[in-house]
């Protein structure tokens, strides 16, 4: 090839490429002012957090949301909606959970305490003790069980206020909540109370997941609210001489039948070929799960609206998915990757948002490394739109194992910092999410799922 031939394929290549990056920003900006003035995603999320309210899985609330999306689906325009059967398990709070801390003085606190998902429940007669501190599993395996035994054991972990990323402080601090009462239980604690995973100081405990070690007793365990904590820890600190008395009606019934819901358009090219985009259907039982995450789960159907409003045609099967049971056993993400590989699917992509509906700033990717370097070339794309990070690292929980059915994986990353205010507690409410910001994420994740359509990855 002569140098003046090199130069000019180069030429024609550069200017080939800008002329799509051209195309692509046009075609975005269509989608974006779709989203931003037609955009059903948060009458949508209204409908679910004021209609139907909390659903956990295997409640009649759960059941009610499985309905609710499908007919959303439906108005979204998908071409086909259909539920995947999968079990889940099915644990009920109770009623009456409470708690109290009694001084040697006579004072007493009463706690802004609620039982951890999946914890067993004391019973009517509930459970009284003195109180030992811990601030890690190491000052937890110190102590032992000569101090432990028949204790009320109060795991402190703080999360981390010098990371700004909060889900890494959540991931680090989160061990107390999953883990510790297990941890406790192995030196013969009789219940643990859990300081609550919350970025800020508040009065209202936030509950969460736990899972038992079968190799211990299983024992009661409840979040306490952040403030509640520290006050506790203040009095233990004085040498405080106190009890703690916990009652908690929780239990684990029979696992319940359930369902995640699914939307597709089917593509034009290559309609084999699945690009999957959702969010968790269930939230927990507190509250409307507007953050966490039924803002994931109308984003998701927002971008299958997206498409057919603004009548671009992907090439590849865009599937919307509702996953059940992310928040206690993860069934409804196992059952879709189950149907994925019986079903010999390919799939290409698939992108989760479930980190609150709050202004995007990023995605997270898990994907090759070659991948990743094709997607870069796309970031700039997203600037207009309040996105400035592509990472690598994380996607979804529901979505995680999808690379075993060749997707690459993706998670949208919203502004975290008010994220584990709200978190399964009482103020994840319809009221703390805003249309615009919601409605911004859905923009974003449906730019992205139009480029990986176009161009494969
Ligand atoms: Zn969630």
């Amino acid at each position: 090839m002569t140098t003046k031939l090199i130069f000019s394929t180069i030429a024609f290549l550069y200017s080939f490429t800008l002329l799509a990056q051209k195309e692509d920003s046009i075609a975005i900006k269509k989608i974006a002012d779709e989203v931003m003035t037609n955009g059903t995603a948060y009458e949508n999320l209204r409908y679910l957090c004021k209609k139907v309210g909390p659903r956990l899985s295997g409640s009649p609330n759960a059941q009610k949301a499985v309905e609710a999306t499908a007919r959303m689906l439906k108005e979204a325009g998908a071409d086909t909606v259909y539920l995947q059967p999968c079990m889940v398990p099915h644990w009920v709070r109770g009623e009456k959970e409470k708690g109290y801390i009694q001084l040697a003085n006579g004072t007493k606190h009463d706690l802004k305490l609620t039982s951890l998902g999946n914890s067993i429940g004391t019973g009517k007669k509930g459970v009284s003790a003195s109180v030992i501190e811990v601030k890690s599993f190491a000052e937890l395996d110190a102590l032992g069980s000569k101090v432990i035994k028949g204790k009320i054991v109060f795991l402190n972990f703080p999360m981390n206020p010098t990371y700004i990323e909060t889900f890494r402080a959540y991931g680090e601090s989160g061990i107390a909540r999953w883990a510790g009462p297990s941890q406790a239980a192995k030196y013969g604690a009789i219940a643990t109370m859990v300081r609550s995973m919350a970025s800020n100081p508040d009065d209202y405990p936030h509950t969460g997941v736990m899972s038992y070690n079968d190799s211990f007793p299983k024992i009661p365990a409840v979040a306490i609210s952040t403030n509640d904590a520290i006050w506790l820890s203040k009095q233990l600190k004085l040498k405080m001489s106190l009890t703690a008395s916990i009652q908690n009606n929780s239990a684990m019934l029979p696992d319940a039948p359930s369902f995640n819901v699914v939307g597709e358009i089917r593509g034009t090219e290559f309609p084999n070929e699945y690009i999957t985009v959702g969010g968790h259907l269930d939230s927990w039982d507190l509250a409307e799960g507007a953050n966490d995450d039924g803002s994931g789960c109308v984003q998701s159907i927002e971008v299958l609206r997206a498409f057919k409003a603004s009548g671009t045609r992907p090439k590849r099967t865009i599937r919307a998915v509702m996953f059940m049971n992310e928040e206690n056993g993860g069934k409804g993400g196992d059952k879709y990757l189950e149907l994925a590989q019986k079903n010999n699917e390919k799939h290409v992509f698939a992108l989760e948002s479930d980190e609150g509906g709050f202004t995007p700033r990023g995605f997270s990717f898990d994907v090759k490394d070659d991948q990743f370097q094709k997607l870069l070339q796309w970031k700039e794309l997203f600037n207009d739109y309040g996105v400035y990070f592509f990472r690598k690292g994380g996607s979804g929980a529901d979505i995680g194992s999808l690379n075993k059915v060749g997707a690459g994986l993706s998670g949208l990353s919203p502004d975290s910092q008010r994220y584990f205010d709200i978190h399964h507690a009482v103020t994840d409410v319809f009221e703390n999410v805003s249309r615009r910001e919601l409605h911004l994420g859905a923009v974003n994740m449906t730019a992205l799922i139009y480029l990986v359509d176009k161009y494969g990855l």
